[in-house]
């Protein structure tokens, strides 16, 4: 529950200091799978209606309504059903869900069974990022527990309900993170998004039904069973409810994960992580990973929700924050980014494979110390044509470090390339 001060007793993360936090025991001891008999009780349906009540929203990045994912799912069709965990989590910055499934696996699994259960599939598989082996050998530790006790397999708890839940691991490409990629990759082909619509909802794994969620969306759902839909929207904001996972990133004296109400700003949040380190003060900061548009100084009050990041001029997306002092170059920072994307592009799109290309070519130059002052609108006209003519959101992601940073800190390029223009006097024609 929430006070005035956005102080949050602990829901998701509220086992993450317990000893072996990670075992069934530990799981059982604190309340773990005391929302699976509630659930097999109820029907699908009822289930679909109080996450949709609840008003939990998608914690991968684009806060897709849960419930109404869940009930887009065609029932009566005769295909089977499927449901899939995106825990390939690879956005810069992002460290909320790997944490989670090392301290907590099994909340989890109990709501990849509940949410099974729901949409009426017989076969989930979490799709684990290939890099995070340590986790991949908690989850598959975790899931033997779960099927030695009877909460996975056939006839789970009496109830004539069967499941089987495998852990994949991927090979470590960020477009896998894409929903389409990451179906294509479990079926085993070469990881590429696939054109939407349709959605995985009605076309998925195998061309089936597939719920597309991330970990801690799936993982918010026990505790949706049991606290129900009006305790959940007691927490957060009215159209962004819940708690959230905040990872903290970067120059901060304590990084790292803060559970705390939706619409909690950054000065808050700073609070609880000691603050700026040596107290050098803020400069500039993503809301939710290096996708999202960057936020400055002038936005410590920003509430962190969808609504709010959206209002700011930025996304909430994966509340990956990743804080920067005075003491970071705007444009090399960015360029670090680019690199990123350039190296992560699929190539399957042209905007993207190309544009991600010269982007990075001409940021290189301009951090070398060899732009000039007309590579500002080159690299805004290319972000032009990569933003909305891109095949899926990695494009759109790559442009947005870009044109935040021209319009918050455009002097810092214009500086660089002033510095060249003095050093190679036939340009300083050029910058003025
Ligand atoms: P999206 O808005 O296209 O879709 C969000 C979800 O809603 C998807 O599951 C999609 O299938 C579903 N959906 C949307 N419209 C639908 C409809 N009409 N019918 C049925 N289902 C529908 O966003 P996206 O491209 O899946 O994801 C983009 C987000 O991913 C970004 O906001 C970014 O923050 C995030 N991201 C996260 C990571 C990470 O590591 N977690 C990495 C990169 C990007
Ligand atoms: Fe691939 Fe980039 Fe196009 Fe996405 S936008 S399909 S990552 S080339």
């Amino acid at each position: 529950m929430t006070d005035d001060n956005h102080v949050l007793t602990p829901v998701l993360t509220k086992r993450w200091l317990s000893p072996n936090s990670w075992t069934r025991h530990t799981y059982e001891q604190l309340e773990g799978y005391t929302a699976l008999p509630k659930a097999l009780k109820a029907h699908p349906d009822q289930l679909i209606e109080l996450v949709k009540a609840s008003g939990l929203r998608g914690r991968g990045g684009a806060g897709f309504p849960t419930g109404l994912k869940w009930s887009f799912i065609p029932q009566g069709d005769g295909k089977p059903h499927y449901l899939v965990i995106n825990a390939d989590e690879g956005e810069p910055g992002t460290c909320k869900d790997i944490p989670l499934m090392m301290a907590d696996p099994h909340s989890l699994i109990e709501g990849c069974i509940i949410t099974s259960y729901a949409i009426r599939a017989n076969f989930c598989a979490i799709y684990v990022r290939g890099e995070v082996l340590h986790c991949i050998r908690r989850l598959n530790a975790a899931v033997q527990e779960a099927y030695a006790a009877g909460y996975l397999g056939k006839n789970i708890l009496g109830t004539g309900f069967d499941l089987d839940l495998v852990i994949h691991a991927g090979a470590g490409a960020y477009i896998c993170g894409e929903e389409t990629a990451l179906l294509d990759s479990l079926e085993g082909r070469r990881g590429q998004p696939r054109l939407k619509p349709p959605f995985p909802a009605t076309a998925g794994l195998y061309a089936s039904p597939t719920v597309v969620n991330n970990v801690e969306t799936i993982a918010s759902v026990p505790y949706i069973v049991n606290g129900g839909s009006d305790w959940f929207r007691a927490m957060g904001r009215e159209k962004s409810p819940g708690p959230k996972i905040f990872s903290l990133s970067g120059h901060v004296e304590k990084p790292g994960q803060y559970e705390a109400p939706m619409g909690i700003t950054l000065r808050e949040l700073l609070d609880m992580a000691g603050g700026m380190k040596d107290g050098i003060p803020l400069k500039f900061w993503t809301p939710g990973g290096s996708s999202t548009p960057m936020f400055t100084a002038e936005h410590l009050d920003v509430p962190l929700d969808f609504e709010g990041c959206a209002q700011a001029g930025s996304m909430l997306g994966t509340t990956a924050l990743q804080i920067f002092n005075e003491t970071v170059s705007v444009p090399w920072a960015v360029m670090k980014w680019t690199e990123f994307y350039k190296h992560e592009s699929c190539g399957k799109c042209t905007p993207c494979r190309e544009g991600t290309f010269w982007l990075t070519q001409i940021l290189q130059r301009m951090v070398r110390g060899e732009g000039s002052p007309s590579d500002i609108e080159t690299l805004l006209d290319i972000c032009d044509n990569i933003l909305g003519r891109s095949f899926c959101a990695l494009g759109d992601g790559a442009t947005s470090p870009i044109t935040s940073a021209i319009k918050y800190f455009k002097h810092e390029f214009l500086e660089l390339c002033q510095q060249n223009a003095a050093a190679q006097p036939e340009l300083a024609g050029a910058s003025s």
